[in-house]
């Protein structure tokens, strides 16, 4: 009896906890399309905008919050109510040729032992949940010249996998590329170069967008926030950027084809001086790969907080944030087409740094 009652127990647990798990974690996406921009100002100031759509816009709402969404816009569509489901019910089977977090770990330490003199791993901290936070250097010589320190970023958005395979790429063509392609020797000789590939590893081992229930590209001071107090694993990022005088930086997202530049916080432009100079070189980028570039704030929506706007304003940096690909996590087979776009772009990008 005993047994036949903990079996019905737990079945009963397992499927309310299925269907019913913890509401801050759910995340669903809406299209909305206001008739006056005051109202999407007040959408985007609360809200997540990931990108136009149909003539409208797509926000993610975190469940809890979605009243607030259709007290701004009672006509809101809902496009999936689980955004991140899909994602993370996939088995290791259908996500074969993608990294999960302990793969990350060891991958990077291979890395590490095949290439000592280019490579170097650092922990430049923990996340919330104490996992280690990791960054790869990679440079040719080590000279005690201080070389321009560039740095590539990824899963941010914990479920963004794409971005994880994309930098790996990158990382594994320049390293192989080393002693073989002049362009790529000379990008090591000039350039220190730092991988993150999993900025938000607790959204990460979810398949998760949030770190701990905080969106991590708004969790970034900005000048209207400098004081913003932000997850662990983006004030760690913010004092790795700083104590390794980063000049430059791509944040990987996925998806939607764009390459960005400041600011996303207003619709305002860069002085003239800095936009002539993000719009030639993202648009040198762009012709490689035929993806949109520009403003964040006008190539997508207003937005506060994010990487890009943070290390622009903090830091003067050259700082971009790029979404690959059509989807967060397309079919491993098309992961060498989408790390071929971003191929020419990245290096074009990381010449173009004095
Ligand atoms: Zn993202």
């Amino acid at each position: 009896m005993k047994s036949v009652f903990s079996f019905f127990f737990f079945v009963t647990f397992c499927i309310l906890g299925y269907a019913n798990p913890n509401k801050s974690n759910i995340l669903s996406s809406y299209w909305v399309s206001p008739s006056r921009d005051q109202v999407m100002r007040e959408i985007a100031r609360k809200f997540e905008v990931t990108r136009k759509l149909n003539g409208g816009y797509e926000v993610i709402v975190p469940l809890n919050q979605t009243q607030d969404l259709f007290s701004l816009i009672p006509e809101a569509q809902l496009i999936e109510f689980d955004i991140s489901s899909s994602i993370r019910n996939k088995t290791r089977q259908e996500l074969q040729g993608y990294h999960d977090f302990n793969t990350v770990q060891s991958h990077l330490q291979t890395l590490l032992n095949s290439y000592p003199n280019l490579t170097s791993l650092e922990e430049y901290g923990k996340s919330l949940e104490k996992r280690p936070l990791l960054a790869l250097k990679v440079s040719a010589s080590r000279t005690q010249n201080r070389k321009p320190a560039i740095l590539l970023t990824s899963s941010t958005h914990g479920d963004e996998l794409i971005t994880v395979e994309v930098l790996f790429g990158l990382l594994e063509t320049l390293l192989s590329g080393s002693k073989t392609d002049s362009r790529l020797s000379k990008i090591l000789e000039n350039f220190e170069i730092y991988f993150i590939p999993v900025v938000n590893p607790d959204g990460y081992v979810r398949r998760e967008r949030y770190a701990n229930g905080v969106d991590p590209n708004r969790d970034y001071p900005w000048p209207q926030d400098p004081t913003h107090k932000s997850n662990p694993c983006i004030s760690a990022i913010m004092k790795f950027y700083e104590s390794h005088q980063i000049r430059a930086s791509i944040d990987f997202h996925a998806f939607g084809e764009m390459i960005m530049y400041p600011w996303a916080y207003t619709y305002n432009s860069l002085p003239s001086f800095e936009e002539g100079i993000f719009d030639g070189v993202t648009g040198k980028m762009a012709s490689f790969n035929g993806y949109t570039y520009g403003q964040i704030s006008k190539v997508i929506y207003v937005a506060q907080g994010s990487s890009a706007d943070y290390y622009h304003w903090k830091h003067q940096a050259w700082s971009l944030g790029i979404e690959v690909g059509q989807q967060k996590v397309p079919s491993s087979s098309d992961i060498p087409k989408i790390l071929k776009e971003n191929l020419d772009s990245t290096w074009t990008f990381i010449e173009s740094i004095k």
